[in-house]
């Protein structure tokens, strides 16, 4: 038995959709599925997106509002479906009136969709608030959602489940952060204990590098839990990086389809065991794939005999935390301690705020703000083994005069994570990519 999700651009309008119904009618496995809400289509925006403009015209929501109903009237009368859209439209906007939560009106792209879906292949809707469970801290409760789930496609036996959302205990709606329909397909394969988890993009599969800038990257056949996180946790895009925890539990296999060529190989993401049972083939090379990510800052830290300062890094991160900022990476040295921190959703005021905290909690010599860093992450499952793999990116990197601005190896046995500065980032990625992959 498998668990479909088919994601944004195969849910995006009429005739993707025909595509999608084509699928599931074709494989008698598969049973359940998935969807995300309407991507983003010819001539519009994400219907997601079309939602948070809903929510941030509360007051006022009637044309925005217009264009989540346009894509979904269009869809409807594509597929000739008998779906009382105006129904549900009025049911909605009275949600809003009535002071529905950001987290309920983004969500109902993916409740919509299912329903129509549902309705197309004559399967069962089961509302994903009734068996994604959050606890009251807006947590993930997977245990409880798995024995929720497990009961539940027990009466079930052909359903399509909305992604991205679940429900609080008091019954709100709460979801994922974007992209998390991926994470609502895997939960939904670990508790049906599916065969396979196949995951419909708009792409042949997961490239050895982001094919915006490597115009041939290579498809990638298969990787393991542990690649596919750190490379899309690095930005590549293709499958939300927490979709491996699910999965992990029961060992299942995720593979990467393309809606608009079902007959590719796609990609299969596996547990690291079964690279050697013989049930997959995998490519005898070091490294998997190269991704990287713009937008990080350097937070360098100098202070004489920091080494001796028994919890001076304790009281560098304490003020991290109490303003919230996540870090990358910490290299350090005697003297010295560099914070790389994603700048990306980091105001000036906080920067200001969290340098303002160090100065008073650690009184260090110096500190200093390195702006426009970008990482890359070199990512190979058997990378620790290789005795050459360093050499052989700073090597790559220093023949095109490309300075690396740090580097961090030895912490994961599965990657090489090096920062160069912006105005380089895309000359190193091609730079690394045919180092390891020409
Ligand atoms: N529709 C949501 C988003 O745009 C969730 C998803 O697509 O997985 O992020």
């Amino acid at each position: 038995m498998k668990v479909l999700k088919f994601g944004g651009t195969s849910m995006a309008d009429g005739a993707a959709l025909k595509k999608v119904i084509d699928i599931v009618k074709a494989d008698k496995e598969a049973v359940y599925i998935v969807v995300s809400a309407p991507g983003v289509s010819s001539s519009c925006e994400k219907v997601t997106d079309l939602l948070l403009n809903v929510f941030n015209n509360k007051d006022n929501f009637n044309k925005p509002l217009e264009r989540v109903k346009e894509r979904f009237f269009a869809i409807v009368n594509s597929l000739g479906l008998k779906f009382d859209l105006d129904e549900y439209f009025v049911y909605f906007a009275n949600e809003i009136k009535h002071g529905a939560s950001k987290d309920f009106i983004v969500s109902r792209g993916e409740h919509l969709s299912a329903m129509l879906l549902a309705n197309a292949l004559d399967y069962d809707f089961v509302d994903a608030k009734d068996i994604i469970k959050f606890d009251s801290f807006s947590n993930f409760d997977a245990e409880l959602t798995n024995e929720v789930c497990k009961e539940k496609f027990k009466k079930h036996k052909h359903a399509v489940i909305p992604g991205f959302y679940g429900s609080l205990p008091n019954g709100e709606v709460k979801t994922f952060s974007r992209g998390g329909s991926d994470i609502s397909g895997a939960i939904v394969a670990r508790a049906v204990s599916a065969a396979v988890y196949e995951n419909f993009t708009d792409v042949d599969g997961f490239c050895a590098s982001d094919p915006r800038i490597i115009k041939d990257a290579k498809n990638i056949e298969m990787l393991t839990y542990e690649e596919l996180r750190e490379l899309s946790y690095m930005g590549a895009s293709v499958l939300h990086s927490m979709s491996i925890f699910p999965v992990r539990k029961e060992d299942i296999p995720i593979r990467i389809r393309n809606t608009f060529n079902p007959s590719g190989k796609g990609t299969f993401i596996v547990p690291t065991k079964k690279f050697k049972d013989g049930n997959y083939t995998r490519e005898s090379r070091a490294v998997t794939g190269i991704a990287g990510k713009r937008e990080f800052i350097a937070i360098n830290i100098e202070k004489s005999l920091m080494n001796e300062e028994l919890g001076f890094g304790r009281r560098v991160l304490s003020v991290f935390e109490k303003y919230n900022v996540s870090f990358e990476h910490m290299p350090g040295s005697i003297d010295s301690l560099s914070i790389i921190v994603d700048s990306s959703d980091l105001e000036k005021t906080i920067l200001n705020r969290v340098v303002a905290g160090i100065i008073n909690e650690c009184n260090p010599d110096n500190i200093e703000i390195v702006p426009d860093l970008s990482l890359i992450a070199v990512v190979g499952h058997t990378l620790s083994e290789e005795i050459d793999a360093i050499s052989r990116v700073s090597s790559a990197l220093a023949k095109n005069n490309i300075r690396i601005r740090m580097i961090n190896f030895g912490a994961s046995k599965l990657n090489i994570i090096v920062a160069v500065d912006t105005s380089n980032f895309e000359n190193a990625l091609k730079v690394l990519y045919n180092e390891f992959f020409s």
